[in-house]
């Protein structure tokens, strides 16, 4: 419903600064220039990059760098990656924390499924939910020790070139 053309890039690093202001982790961004425009719900989108930034800062208790990406992606017919054909813009988060294992990587999507003493469980479910409402998809990379990737593409909006 307040869906409107803006810049993923302007969102990430906005997200990025305001999460992780204070913290002890280092934000290191590498967002491509000329990022196509996305049709999106800012407040929604602001949610979902902030309940990543959030998770990874809690992967990492004693500081770090998470990386922060984002890059046009033209997503051919018949891809591997099950999305229509179109332009989207692929954003991805990425923490060097304890990362996760197999079992628990089916679940982590699952509304109230948490492994923190005081956690919801309700920040993934509810950005993969957004992200599904948007016309993209998020997908999780990890490994155990050494770290994890959070990647979602969201459709550029449709007057992109
Ligand atoms: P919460 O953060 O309240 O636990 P989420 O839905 O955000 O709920 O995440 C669910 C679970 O997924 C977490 O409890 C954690 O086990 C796992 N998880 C999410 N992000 C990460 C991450 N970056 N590194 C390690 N584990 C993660
Ligand atoms: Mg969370």
């Amino acid at each position: 419903p307040l869906k409107k053309p803006g810049s993923l890039a302007d969102l990430l690093k906005e997200c990025a600064g305001f999460i992780l202001r204070g913290s002890k982790i280092r934000c290191k961004c590498s967002i491509s220039n000329n990022l196509w425009a996305v049709d999106m719900d800012q407040g929604q989108i602001s949610q979902v990059v902030n309940n990543l930034l959030i998770n990874a800062v809690d992967a990492m208790p004693n500081g770090g760098v998470v990386l922060v990406r984002a890059t046009n992606a033209d997503i051919p017919d018949n891809d591997k990656i099950p999305l229509k054909k179109g332009k989207y813009v692929k954003a991805s988060i990425t923490d060097k924390g304890c990362g996760i294992r197999k079992e628990i990587a089916q679940k982590i999507f699952d509304p109230y499924f948490t492994t923190k003493k005081k956690g919801s469980g309700l920040g993934l479910s509810t950005s993969y939910f957004i992200i599904k409402k948007h016309g993209g998809m998020i997908t999780v990379r990890s490994k155990v020790g050494v770290g994890t990737t959070f990647q979602f593409f969201l459709p550029a909006t449709s007057s992109s070139s």
